[in-house]
């Protein structure tokens, strides 16, 4: 018997507490559902999947931009046990094909904006059933509107344990392909409490939710925190700076997540606009530390606090926390480990025992109650990424870092980027960062190229002006006095673009395999 809770029981006991505070509001389509609305629309929608022969331990499938029907499908999902499996709503055919086919899922549903790409990948997707599509769906598929209405208001017939498959949330495929991490309820249900706590989450607080969904950044850390406080969330379709400010006066909104990018584009819009973002008390980043310049503009144009959270999609993904008094004092820093959360720095992929001193560069492990159960359909990786010692369970997290005099962690890069060139570790972050500050440079990728001399040649991949040569870009690596002469890239490739996941961040492992195809002409150092 479960003395526990699940994700659907946090919403169920929120209805009990509050049933006439708003839960969710979506402008988009003029919707405003109290918690006891929201709450039957959930029931309504896990109803009619279990109509249309959707049981416990099912995967169900999305591919949707943000809105109230995420929302509903990840609850419905949660209260009939169903494993709910959010894409990318970005993803080509092919990539919709992989993850579909690798969870088996039995119902996909999605939208007129992602219709194109659902219809490429649908006939190689064995798995699927049921389609269902929000507005004017295709003759093979039923419409949300429709399928939510069939379904009957009361509590769905279904035991959930809080050790029940959740969700596969896919990892974003920045190091290859994408992985389905497998989360249980409980996971969640202990990941709520410790983003309540951290963010001091009420029932009077209104979030914003602009950045996607199907990440496990906005799904986990702001949308379910709230939920299960009782807090309203304000959805936005999709991003856009100015609606976004817009928003928080209209809404009165006091929390927001976005990306450091997005931060940007706020406050360089808020400058510029007149607008009144007063109620706005706590802004949380993650996913990349924030440029200080970017944080100043924040505090400016925004609100004072911020809250910068570091972790990935098999934690949680929150793992470690930069509170708001430490900001300014530590810049570029991580912070310190959340909230029943252990954090250790050991040499790569040694025993959780082998720790470095305090101030040396090592792998980060991370141990935590929010820490996923497995990949799905990948035992060598869970095996290596997972290792017991001490009655904890560690996770390799692949990154790189070190903690300071006080404990706090610095992350470097990620471990399969570190490039040994002449027997010296280079990290080719601080090379980039410093390729970056030239004017003419708008992105920079580093990274090792086997070499006879040195064992690896550090390179750079450049999408840059035309005017700049090789030879410039080294004399401003040495001008910059940042990089000792083992750090500076040997040779240098200008590209047009470089390869990046649907996040936007770069596939350094696509680089790699370019190398043995077709190569860009390299220019040397003279
Ligand atoms: P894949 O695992 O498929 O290669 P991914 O690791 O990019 O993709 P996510 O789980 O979305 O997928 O991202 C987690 C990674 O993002 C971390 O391992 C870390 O490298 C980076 N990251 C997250 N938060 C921060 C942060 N605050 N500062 C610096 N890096 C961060
Ligand atoms: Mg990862």
């Amino acid at each position: 018997m479960s003395t526990y809770a699940t994700l659907g029981d946090t919403l169920e006991q929120t209805v009990d507490r509050y049933p006439d505070r708003d839960a969710i509001v979506y402008p988009r389509r003029d919707q405003r559902w109290t918690y006891a609305e929201f709450d039957e629309r959930v029931n309504r929608l896990a109803n009619a999947m279990l109509d249309a022969g959707i049981e416990k331990g099912d995967r169900v499938a999305t591919v949707l931009h943000n809105g109230s029907e995420m929302a509903l499908s990840v609850y419905a999902c949660a209260k009939i046990g169903a494993v709910f499996t959010p894409l990318n709503f970005r993803l080509p055919a092919g990539e919709i094909e992989y993850i579909v086919n690798d969870a088996g899922a039995e119902l996909l549903i999605f939208e007129p904006e992602t219709r194109e790409a659902v219809e490429g990948a649908r006939p190689s997707l064995e798995t699927v059933e049921t389609y269902v599509s929000l507005d004017d769906p295709p003759e093979y598929a039923l419409a949300f509107d429709d399928l939510l209405e069939s379904g009957g208001p009361e509590s769905p017939p279904v035991v959930v344990d809080e050790d029940d498959v959740y969700a596969f949330i896919y990892t974003s495929g920045t190091t290859g392909r994408p992985k389905g991490v497998v989360h249980e309820h409980r996971d969640m249900v202990d990941h709520n409490l410790l983003c309540i706590a951290e963010m001091n989450v009420t029932r009077d607080d209104v979030g914003l939710s602009v950045m996607p969904l199907y990440h496990c950044a906005e799904l986990h850390c702001c949308l379910f925190p709230r939920v299960h406080r009782g807090a309203t969330t304000v959805i936005h379709h999709e991003f856009d700076p100015q609606a976004a400010l817009e928003a928080i006066e209209d809404h009165d909104v006091t929390l927001l997540f976005a990306a450091p990018t997005a931060w940007n584009g706020l406050s360089l819009t808020a400058a510029e606009m007149d607008v009144d973002v007063s109620s706005l008390r706590l802004g949380l980043y993650g996913a990349a530390p924030m440029p200080a310049q970017v944080l100043e503009n924040c505090r400016e144009h925004l609100c004072e606090d911020y809250l910068q959270a570091y972790g990935m999609t098999e934690i949680g993904p929150a793992g470690v926390f930069q509170r708001p008094e430490d900001q300014l004092s530590k810049q570029g820093c991580a912070g310190l480990p959340a909230l029943n959360h252990a954090v250790r720095v050991v040499e790569p992929d040694a025993d959780p025992d082998r720790e470095v001193e305090r101030g040396e560069i090592g792998e980060i492990l991370i141990a935590g109650p929010c820490t996923m159960r497995e990949y799905w359909n990948r035992p060598n990786a869970t095996d290596r990424s997972l290792r017991e010692t001490d009655g904890k369970t560690w996770y390799y997290t692949g990154d790189l870092g070190y903690r300071d005099a006080d404990g706090y962690l610095y992350v470097v890069d990620r471990k399969d980027d570190m490039i040994v060139s002449g027997g010296e570790n280079v990290y080719p972050a601080e090379v980039e960062d410093v390729l970056f500050s030239h004017d003419g440079v708008e992105e920079a990728a580093v990274l090792g190229e086997s070499d006879e001399e040195w064992g690896e040649a550090v390179v750079a991949y450049v999408v840059a002006d035309e005017a700049v040569s090789a030879d410039e870009l080294d004399a401003f690596a040495i001008e910059s006095d940042q990089l000792a002469d083992f750090k500076r890239p040997r040779r240098y490739y200008f590209v047009d673009d470089l390869p990046k996941n649907p996040s936007g961040k770069i596939q350094k492992f696509k680089l790699r395999e370019d190398e043995a195809d077709v190569e860009p002409e390299a220019e040397s150092i003279t």
